[in-house]
């Protein structure tokens, strides 16, 4: 099956005015959810029964108990299991990368990704040291270079840091030298910071996922997929992209590092919990994406 065709006939089809909804996906006030990309789940096989019991699995990501979430007065999230030992997306060295935004597994999980970094607010960094719930931040060079410091309390939790350009454009409208720049200088800061090389990379907005030119920039620039997302969440609730509004196991979840100004007053904290809660409710736990991830061989 020609997916990567597939899904540039769809990309083009939306054209300009998905590239407008977009532009609120991931930029200043939220919103755009129902528009937002429209990426593929991951094309690699996923594991059958047998392959994945045949070797020892991870450990599960480690919670925080009932006591450090009645803190924040939250129920305690039911734990992940652990993580699968065959992992249901295996990344290559080289070639095309995936476009995905969710992953194909039956765990009733989801993944909470949280990008851009504008927002750094020490009580998040607190409430995630108590909770422990895992998250993957895409951050944007200019947006945190004034405090690279911030992350590095949240990446110590096993949180993984992965790019999300230097400026935060919309990709499409750029030149291939352009993009190649967004990514690769992003890629250069990100890992002399934080002293690992992003593994996964998402255009802001979700814009140009799908086409070849952004992808061989990806390609050039050093990360090895492309990440979308099925939600996205807002301040009290999500926008779903599914018409049933609910969440399904494997989903990729946006956020943003957002303060009061962007929150209508809630913080950072309020939100992730309002987001917490909305998982619960539905009966998921969190799990770590990179967990489900296999990183190409080195
Ligand atoms: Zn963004």
């Amino acid at each position: 099956m020609n997916r990567d065709g597939l899904s540039r006939t769809r990309t083009y089809a939306a054209g300009a005015l998905a590239l407008l909804a977009f532009a609120t996906a991931c930029g200043d006030n939220g919103g755009g959810g129902s528009a937002a990309p429209a990426g593929s789940t991951a094309t690699t096989a996923a594991s059958g029964p047998a392959s994945a019991a045949a070797t020892t699995p991870g450990a599960a990501p480690a919670q925080g108990d009932a006591a450090a979430w009645a803190k924040w007065n939250l129920k305690p999230l039911a734990p992940a299991p652990a993580p699968p030992a065959d992992k249901p997306i295996k990344l290559e060295r080289t070639g095309t990368v995936p476009v995905f935004s969710d992953v194909k597994t039956s765990d009733k999980v989801v993944f909470i990704t949280i990008d851009d970094g504008a927002e750094k607010d020490p009580k998040f960094v607190e409430m995630l040291t108590d909770l422990k719930v895992p998250i993957s931040m895409f951050l944007t060079k200019d947006i945190v270079k004034n405090d690279y410091g911030y992350f590095k309390p949240l990446q110590a939790l096993g949180n993984h840091i992965q790019n999300h350009t230097v400026t935060h454009p919309v990709m499409s409208k750029l030149s291939a030298d352009k993009q190649k720049s967004e990514i690769c200088e992003d890629q250069a800061a990100l890992t002399q910071q934080y002293g690992t090389a992003p593994l996964l990379f998402r255009p802001p907005f979700g814009d140009g996922a799908n086409t070849p030119m952004l992808n061989t920039s990806v390609q050039q620039c050093g990360p090895r997929a492309i990440v979308l997302w099925r939600e996205s969440m807002q301040i009290h609730d999500m926008q779903y992209q599914a018409a049933d509004k609910k969440l399904k196991p494997g989903d990729i979840v946006l956020a943003h590092f957002r303060g009061p100004k962007e929150l209508k007053g809630a913080t950072m904290t309020q939100m992730f919990a309002d987001l917490l809660a909305r998982i619960q409710e539905q009966g998921f736990s969190v799990a770590r994406l990179e967990d489900y991830i296999q990183a190409p061989a080195s």
